[in-house]
């Protein structure tokens, strides 16, 4: 312990601090700490550290290192105010004859503070995000021999892991669950078993009952409710509650003002650690890192997954057009969020790196239809692997798939394959080494012209007349290039009028493939043979007595026909989409649902084999125009390589984010009533057609 002679609150370093700058007083510090020392001598042999005048912080000696074994982890601390503590306290253990560790390049580490021995499990438990580096904890583990558990602190009152983790006797553990992230709490709850765990509630973590120090059977602590205190005498511990609430003013209680230097690891007893190889990675970017922001996110998308990193090298682009390299150091506190963050950074483009470039790993599918355990799945963008010293192109790139290497020819051909395509003896791209992707981000350009709403970006009502605009000259040139525009239509379509326009931008040849369920032919044809849409008539937006069956009658109808384009042919269905479809050889797929009424004999009631016929007609699309259903869009969507255009157009702000936002250039969200888009591309092509405009009082549908 350090007397706390110039113990006082000098800066801020934590939120406790705030507003207690200068408002600590000298002589309750010294009271609280006489007692405390006074009480815990009566427990353990006690040590003085001499204090220092410039140091005020110095009093909460559990953040000098971490020692175990007769030898000292020395702190680094973050903040520069605690900085020459360092040097003070290596004196001291030296002159204690400890065997003192240095943490390696400037890694912030703060001692016991956030690195807690756990004599039941022999292992450490280290908090990062806040105070120490994650990078640190692979340093504790290979200075003393254990596993350390990571843990990731999330709320800045609790900034040591010592504020809101205590490891106690008999293997039990007290801690503030709302501290911690998710990953954390699963940590724990998977090396703790329930009822070795010790929850604290909300008053309890806020005056630092977690800050406990135990010795012998005895807890001891600043302040604990009844319902703590009794939780611990059942634990068959003894509580001493010892007020220290000056130094709370400063953010520490009871366990911060002490270093355990007793702590001893049996050395038959020693935790493995784990390969620290499976816990980091090196990465390198290359591209425009800085002016389309790459970097940036791939910084952020590791910290959000709760990783850390360190950039090693980084070669600035100095000319507009020339690009930048980085090489960082990816961290993660187990294999799993590693996974994950490898998984986010490489649509970013990020390539993994092992010293060169590394081979991609393969493992063979022992089971039909199941991937072996760390298979890649893949993202929309193209991707490469590297096999034998050479980076192949994978092929029919989608989204949620696996990488399959087939090696029958005299060079290696890598392919996407759904899960439920895999047969045993495929050999399957495991991990992350050897894989890269090209995202389009880094081509972004930032002339700010006009086309910038082109960018994955999700219009609104004020700029859905420009992006209409827009997309009509986009459709016009494709169709005159011999390109492949496929629509997705859910019901919607035509409830709000839009049917005749669709069906008319078919007639025009715009239209490849037409993809949608059920309803959106039911309600096509109903519209066409009855003049209602679910029992409304379009004309007059008023619903018709009886109506509510007209679908069920078209289905009959058509179902009596033997299909769709039976029913065209027998001229039961005169006019629409589905009319225009068959009349113009436009191929449809409709992909069954539970809602289903009939269904029309068309409609593929077997999802697999729905799946293949949409990734089909899918196949070598210039644009996908995705009109009002969800369901149907969204399964597209995730067939869809990058490159491919998708226009998503919905009255739901959330549906459209959630398929424009795929991290690619390509995709626009539009937020508007689809009968109204419809309608408003139409009257933007009819320019250059010979047809006349359709009537606005023929379609005003209900919107
Ligand atoms: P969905 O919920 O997947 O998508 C409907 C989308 O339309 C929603 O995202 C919604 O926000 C949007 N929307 C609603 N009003 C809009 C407007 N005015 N303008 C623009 N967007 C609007 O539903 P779905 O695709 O209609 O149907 C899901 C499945 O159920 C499909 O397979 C469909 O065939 C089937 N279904 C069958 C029947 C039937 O057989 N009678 C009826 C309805 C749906």
């Amino acid at each position: 312990m350090c007397p706390p002679d110039f113990f006082g609150v000098r800066y801020v370093i934590n939120p406790w601090m705030e507003g207690n700058v200068d408002r600590a007083s000298q002589a309750n510090a010294q009271r609280q700490w006489q007692t405390l020392h006074d009480r815990l001598a009566k427990l353990a042999r006690i040590e003085i550290v001499p204090p220092d005048p410039n140091q005020p912080d110095m009093v909460f000696t559990a953040n000098a290192g971490l020692a175990l074994n007769g030898r000292v982890l020395l702190s680094r601390f973050r903040h520069d105010e605690r900085q020459p503590e360092c040097g003070l306290y290596r004196k001291w253990f030296e002159d204690a004859h400890l065997e003192v560790l240095t943490m390696p390049d400037e890694l912030p580490f703060e001692g016991a503070g956030d690195a807690l021995w756990d004599e039941a499990r022999a292992c450490v438990w280290a908090g990062y995000g806040l105070r120490t580096d994650l990078e640190a904890h692979a340093e504790i583990e290979s200075a003393f021999g254990f596993a350390v558990h990571s843990l990731r602190l999330c709320d800045k009152r609790f900034y040591h892991l010592d504020t809101c983790f205590c490891p106690l006797p008999q293997g039990f553990v007290m801690y503030y669950p709302a501290a911690f992230d998710a990953r954390s709490l699963r940590c724990i709850e998977e090396r703790v078993p329930p009822d070795k765990r010790i929850p604290v509630g909300d008053l309890d973590a806020r005056r630092f009952a977690c800050n406990a120090t135990c010795l012998a059977d005895t807890v001891a602590l600043n302040h604990a409710t009844e319902a703590l205190q009794a939780r611990l005498r059942s634990a068959g511990f003894r509580v001493a509650t010892i007020p220290v609430d000056e130094f709370m003013l400063a953010g520490g209680a009871v366990k911060c003002l002490t270093l355990r230097l007793d702590e001893t690891a049996p050395t038959n007893r020693q935790s493995a650690p784990a390969n620290a190889d499976d816990r980091q990675r090196v990465v390198e970017l290359s591209g425009h890192l800085l002016d389309a922001g790459s970097l940036n996110r791939a910084l952020d998308v590791t910290l959000e997954a709760g990783g850390s990193f360190r950039v090693l090298e980084f070669e600035l682009g100095m000319e507009k057009q020339s690009c930048s390299r980085a090489k960082i150091k990816v961290i993660a506190p187990d294999a799993g969020v590693l996974e994950n963050v490898l998984q986010r950074l490489l649509p970013l483009g990020a390539e993994v790196r092992n010293g060169k470039d590394a081979e991609a790993r393969t493992v063979a599918v022992s089971q039909d239809g199941v991937a072996p355990d760390d298979f890649y799945s893949t993202t929309i963008y193209p991707t490469q692997v590297h096999l034998g010293g050479r980076w192949w192109p994978v092929s029919r790139q989608r989204m949620d798939a696996v990488v399959v290497i087939d090696r029958a020819g005299p060079e290696p051909r890598a392919e996407c394959r759904l899960l439920r395509e895999l047969r045993r003896g495929d050999e399957v791209v495991v991990g992350h080494d050897g894989v890269r992707t090209r995202s389009r981000a880094e081509d972004r350009t930032s002339d700010g012209n006009d086309f910038e709403f082109m960018g994955a970006g999700v219009s609104s009502e004020r700029r859905v007349e420009l992006a209409v605009e827009r997309i009509a000259w986009e459709m016009r040139r494709i169709r005159d290039r011999g390109g492949r525009i496929v629509v997705v239509a859910g019901p919607v379509v035509v409830h709000t009028g839009g049917g005749p326009h669709l069906a008319r931008l078919i007639r025009q040849g715009y239209v490849s493939a037409l993809l949608g369920g059920n309803a959106v032919a039911v309600h096509d044809m109903e519209e066409a043979v009855m003049g209602t849409s679910l029992g409304v008539d379009l004309k007059r937006g008023v619903p018709v007595v009886g109506g509510h069956h007209h679908h069920l009658r078209v289905i009959n109808a058509v179902r009596r026909a033997g299909g769709i384009a039976k029913a065209v042919e027998q001229e039961i269905v005169t006019s629409g989409i589905m009319y225009e479809c068959v009349r113009r050889d436009v191929p449809f797929s409709l992909a069954g649902s539970i809602r289903d009424d009939g269904p029309l004999p068309d409609t593929e009631m077997d999802l697999l084999r729905a799946q293949a016929e949409y990734a089909r007609l899918v196949d070598g699309a210039d644009m996908i125009l995705m009109l009002s259903s969800m369901l149907h869009s969204i399964g597209v969507g995730n067939m869809t390589p990058a490159g491919v255009h998708l226009v998503c157009v919905d009255i739901n702000p959330a549906v459209v984010t959630k398929l424009a936002d795929r991290g690619s250039l390509e995709s626009d969200g539009i937020v508007t009533d689809v009968g109204l888009f419809l309608n408003r591309l139409g009257q933007h092509l009819q320019d250059d057609e010979a047809e006349q405009p359709i009537a606005s009082n023929e379609t005003a549908g209900y919107l």
